[in-house]
């Protein structure tokens, strides 16, 4: 058994690691639009991986299994200590919420990049740019 937690002291090593690769290319598809970021800004909550302080917009680059990305096929589940994992990763997307509820209730605006969706680049790119160039605080506002 003294082999489990070795394992699991390498996955949570994963979870805070970062300058992970889908970070990497979220960070180089957005330098490649022109725009300049500040990294990992720790007086935020949940320290967001990429920061636009003049627009007060931020990016969260998220890997599918630790945040639990619903319906993701990257979002498995461990055969063995479903307590354990359960409680895990409940504890993982709650604090996720209340952390983008912060942010958002600060005056930034939130862009969530899953893991999963730097698999496409060009539609990866569109969408942070969208999220970048649009300077209408609610996105939800209907168009001109
Ligand atoms: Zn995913």
């Amino acid at each position: 058994m003294h082999g489990v937690p070795d394992a699991r002291r390498r996955l949570m090593a994963n979870v805070r690691s970062a300058n992970t690769k889908p970070e990497m290319i979220v960070r180089r598809l957005t330098h490649a639009l022109g725009y300049r970021y500040r990294l990992h800004v720790r007086s935020l909550p949940g320290s967001p991986d990429l920061v636009f302080s003049g627009k007060r917009k931020l990016i969260f680059v998220h890997g599918c299994f630790w945040h639990r990305h619903e319906g993701c096929n990257l979002t498995t589940f461990p055969k063995t200590r479903a307590d354990y994992w359960n409680a895990k990763f409940a504890a993982n997307v709650a604090r996720d919420a209340a952390q983008e509820a912060a942010l958002w209730q600060q005056g930034w605006s939130v862009l969530t990049i899953w893991e999963c969706e730097t698999r496409d680049l060009l539609a990866l790119q569109q969408r942070i740019s969208g999220f970048l160039s649009n300077d209408t605080q609610a996105p939800d506002l209907p168009p001109n």
